[in-house]
């Protein structure tokens, strides 16, 4: 539904449209509406965006986890207990997730896809179907898959547990958007922004001014408030309106907390800056999932500058955030939290 509305979208729009002051790229990968704006020229930036376009189907190609992504035949081999061989950027990806799971005290956790799964996650449409059973979800909570299961063995991968499935979702939208990001970099490009849905990273400013994000409001229509930064900053959210469903009157949603087995229920939405774009994807995952206990985890991934809003009471900002916070007439209570 939700993909279907984005494609009318860009039929609707062109495909590479001329800003007053920049060009502009739409197009449709990562499972989500991309939006790029180069300030320049389109004869500086017309290549850099198709390039950059590019750079994005392909991360989007190799980390897809299941159908006929380069990922989802790595799994398969790995959980019918295969060694295999990396091919260089998919180790590296894998190498930079595992630094992040473990500074994540395990709250982010790529191995988590068979949790993701057994929820339904995994397809672009949620089948109608229950939650899975407490004894479904226990037996991967014993098997407790983790990267630290993906071990070396005569210079091939094997993993140590079938149930360990990579599941890069909220990791590999960060490492494509600094790929789109080096890839207009290398073309001269100095001021621009990569949305890949509302996460985005940017270079440089708007102009004479920086760049205005809004943060949607997750319990209702428009923008939380208003984030203004000049670059190179990335500014990632994980929100519980993302992926859900309901079942018998209650609301599940696709941000698991690898200690229960059960969506994290204690925050409704939460924005990180980093430079970055990979590190505040999954700190952002991390951080939602951390609940309350949020600002240790801030602490042991280096992330500064947070917003969170919780399940109940009000706002909560750090102070490196505060700075680049304009609320305009839309000011919430809130409170400031230094991790
Ligand atoms: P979005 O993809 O909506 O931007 P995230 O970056 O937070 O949001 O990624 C969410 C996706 O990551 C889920 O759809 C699921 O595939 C996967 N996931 C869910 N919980 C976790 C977790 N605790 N650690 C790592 N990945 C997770
Ligand atoms: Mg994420």
């Amino acid at each position: 539904m939700k993909r279907a509305a984005a494609v009318v979208l860009i039929l609707l729009l062109t495909a590479c449209a001329r800003e007053p002051d920049g060009t502009r790229r739409q197009f449709f990968a990562l499972g989500t509406l991309v939006d790029i704006t180069v300030m320049a020229p389109p004869e500086k930036a017309d290549a850099a965006l198709r390039d950059a376009e590019q750079a994005l189907l392909e991360f989007e190609r190799r980390w897809r986890a299941w159908n006929e992504g380069q990922l989802a035949v790595l799994n398969g081999q790995l959980t019918e207990g295969q060694p295999v061989i990396l091919a260089e950027n998919i180790a590296s990806g894998i190498r930079q997730a595992r630094q992040l799971e473990r500074e994540s005290r395990g709250l982010f956790n790529p191995a988590i896809g068979k949790l993701v799964e057994l929820w339904g996650f995994h397809q672009e449409e949620r089948k109608a179907e229950p939650p899975p059973s407490d004894a479904d979800i226990q037996v991967w909570l014993d098997a407790a898959p983790s990267l630290n299961d993906l071990v070396a063995e005569n210079g091939k991968f094997v993993s140590r547990k079938p149930q360990l499935w990579l599941d890069m979702g909220a990791f590999a939208k960060g490492l494509a958007v600094n790929a789109a990001i080096e890839v207009l970099k290398k073309h001269g490009i100095t001021d621009a922004i990569v949305n890949a849905g509302g996460d985005l990273k940017v270079l440089g400013t708007h102009g004479e001014r920086r760049w205005r994000i809004g943060v949607r409001d997750p319990r209702g229509p428009g923008i939380l408030a208003a984030i203004e930064v000049s670059g190179p900053v990335s500014v990632f959210t994980s929100g519980d309106y993302e992926r859900w469903f309901e079942w018998e009157g209650r609301r599940y949603h696709h941000l698991l907390d690898p200690r229960s087995g059960y969506p994290a229920m204690q925050t409704t939405s939460l924005t990180v800056l980093h430079e970055d774009a990979a590190r505040a994807d999954a700190a952002a995952t991390a951080l939602f999932v951390a609940g309350d206990d949020w600002p240790l985890i801030a602490r042991s991934m280096g992330i500064e500058a947070v917003m969170r809003v919780p399940a109940e009471g009000p706002v909560e900002i750090t102070p490196a955030m505060q700075a680049y916070i304009n609320w305009e007439d839309r000011q919430p209570e809130y409170r400031v939290i230094k991790p």
